[in-house]
């Protein structure tokens, strides 16, 4: 199992390509202090999505390493690597069960209460308490929809109960009215607190407060530093 301190993540040389004759990625390296907000921008089809997916091992290296806290992430169980990996996705999907439920999901054992503090640290609460049902409203295909933002708050939600050292969001691209720009913004601060954050950015804001960021084009870095720096 993967022995996590503070969330140390370091790319070396990674090299990636889906079919081999046509490389993705080439010759990737960086290292995420613990605790470090990185963020990844760039044009589409650079290959900002694919490098977060190889942290989660949907897919491996080709060439080069993958480490978090010095240890490679070949040599540790899928399992307690995706147990400390907790993965905000564009589109996040929700069960047709209660809101509550779909809370606890995401750590069996938690307390309610606990799924409500989440909730609130992710700026879905007071959304929530609108329903009739409160957290006993149903979501999914017969039950109440949410929007874009809604589900990537109660997402962020999710992953703020879960306690993951490591976080990874590939933030959504459409347009948001600017209040849910600011709750998504404070989400992402309650998530991003402690833990390691990698970040696909389309947000100016969401950028600004990055440690690093990197600028990915045609599966490079071509440019990497602070807001101030770039
Ligand atoms: P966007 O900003 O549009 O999300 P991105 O930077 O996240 O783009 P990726 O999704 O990483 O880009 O894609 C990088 C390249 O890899 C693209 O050329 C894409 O077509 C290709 N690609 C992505 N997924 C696959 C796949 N499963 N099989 C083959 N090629 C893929
Ligand atoms: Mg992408």
């Amino acid at each position: 199992d993967i022995q996590m301190q503070g969330g140390k993540v370091e790319f070396k040389n990674v090299s990636f390509s889906y079919d081999p004759a046509r490389p993705i990625l080439e010759d990737i390296s960086f290292t995420a202090q613990p605790g470090q907000r990185v963020a990844l921008v760039g044009e589409t089809g650079g290959g900002k999505s694919t490098t977060l997916k190889l942290l989660y091992r949907f897919y491996d290296a080709t060439e080069g390493s993958i480490s978090i806290d010095g240890q490679d992430i070949r040599d540790v169980t899928l399992t307690s690597l995706r147990d400390n990996l907790g993965a905000v996705p564009q589109d996040p999907s929700v069960f047709d069960q209660t809101l509550m439920e779909n809370m606890l999901y995401a750590r069996p054992g938690a307390s309610e209460e606990e799924a409500v503090e989440a909730c609130k640290a992710a700026r879905i609460h007071q959304q929530i308490i609108k329903f009739p049902d409160g957290y006993r409203t149903r979501l999914g295909e017969r039950g109440v929809r949410l929007s874009g933002g809604e589900l990537q708050r109660l997402a962020i939600a999710r992953v703020i109960l879960r306690r993951p050292k490591i976080v990874v969001l590939d933030e959504a691209t459409s347009a948001v009215d600017s209040e849910t720009e600011s709750l998504i913004q404070h989400a992402i601060g309650a998530l991003s607190a402690g833990r390691t954050v990698f970040m696909v950015a389309h947000r100016l804001s969401t950028v600004v407060k990055a440690d690093l960021i990197l600028v990915v084009d045609q599966g490079r870095v071509v440019e990497r530093g602070s807001h101030r720096e770039l």
